[in-house]
């Protein structure tokens, strides 16, 4: 079966691994670049690198960067006159130096995460939303708008987050192959990543706002459980942009582009509150490869009965 997923880092990433281990599932995760940015010279794309680290396993303990990383240059950075706050272990600093010396040569960002997808053995296809310049900004006081890692990393996603925006979306075209996933995809998935930081800024790309639109199920995970963010501000972005802080918020936050959401078994009271066509309860916890995996065939077998009466699974 074809699918086709919007991701993030973490959340979707999750998902994505699960896909990956199901022999009948052909994958194309879109992800989002509105993270991406620059640091000590280097091109970071951190949604990239999060998606292909954790599809073979090898992301690290924290959600970001390589499972058993060194930090020999990080280290040795933290000695001079810069900040270090952003960190790069010594093996993603390869991933990231490939990137940014293969930038330099002229290869698209979707050439490089082809390379390093199939460098690390990713099962299925990592595209990103675009190879244009995107990038997302948060304004976190009257006046004040910063760059997506200054919001995130540098001040520690602790600002009230009262707007956002997606500097260039407009223009940007979608990356070679996105649409074609999309179309001939059995269903568009949205992974359990933020709605507002991390798929916004995908959606926010017209043509590929277009081709979610025109799909007939658009299934969304849930990425909050009991009302919470596992980790990271999803939960605090939904209630202060005013759509609320529960998988409802969630629902609004996609205004009415999802057919389908799924949410996890902790909200289950939520689901007759929520406006989207059909609610699906399960467990959507996946703290390691067998969660992933049995939530991934939840949704493939979602996909496939494509309910037509509210149900739970
Ligand atoms: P980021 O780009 O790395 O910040 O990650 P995403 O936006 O892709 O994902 C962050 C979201 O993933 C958070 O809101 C988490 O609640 C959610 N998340 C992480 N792990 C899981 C999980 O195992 N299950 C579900 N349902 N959500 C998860
Ligand atoms: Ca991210």
């Amino acid at each position: 079966m074809k699918l086709a997923m919007l991701s993030g880092g973490v959340g979707g990433a999750r998902l994505a691994r699960g896909m990956a281990a199901l022999a009948d599932v052909d994958l194309t995760v879109i992800v989002n670049v509105g993270d991406d940015d620059h640091f000590y010279g280097l091109a970071v794309s951190p949604d990239i690198d999060t998606v292909i680290y954790t599809m073979v396993g090898r992301e690290g303990p924290h959600g970001w960067g390589l499972k058993d990383d060194m930090f020999a240059v990080m280290n040795a950075l933290d000695a001079l006159p810069i900040d270090t706050t952003f960190r790069v272990g010594d093996g993603d600093l390869a991933t990231n130096l490939f990137r940014t010396d293969r930038l330099a040569a002229g290869w698209s960002l979707t050439w490089i995460t082809t390379a390093l997808a199939s460098a690390y053995g990713v099962a299925g296809t990592i595209l990103p939303a675009t190879d244009d310049p995107l990038r997302t900004q948060v304004k976190i006081a009257e006046g004040s708008w910063v760059d997506f890692q200054e919001y995130f990393v540098v001040r520690r996603h602790a600002d009230e987050v009262e707007d956002v925006r997606f500097k260039g979306a407009g223009y940007c075209r979608p990356a070679p192959g996105v649409i074609e996933a999309i179309e001939s995809a059995e269903a568009l998935i949205i992974g359990p990543s933020n709605p507002v930081l991390s798929i916004w800024p995908i959606l926010a790309i017209p043509a590929i706002a277009e081709a979610v639109a025109a799909k007939p199920m658009v299934m969304g995970i849930s990425p909050l459980i009991s009302g919470s963010a596992l980790k990271g501000p999803a939960h605090r972005v939904l209630s202060s942009l005013g759509f609320g802080a529960s998988t409802h918020g969630v629902a609004s936050a996609y205004g009415g582009l999802l057919t389908d959401l799924v949410i996890d078994s902790a909200d289950a009271a939520d689901a007759s509150k929520v406006s989207v066509p059909r609610i699906h309860v399960t467990d959507t916890r996946m703290p390691d490869l067998v969660a992933s995996t049995r939530l991934a065939q939840a949704v493939v077998d979602l996909v496939t009965s494509r309910p037509t009466s509210w149900g739970r699974i």
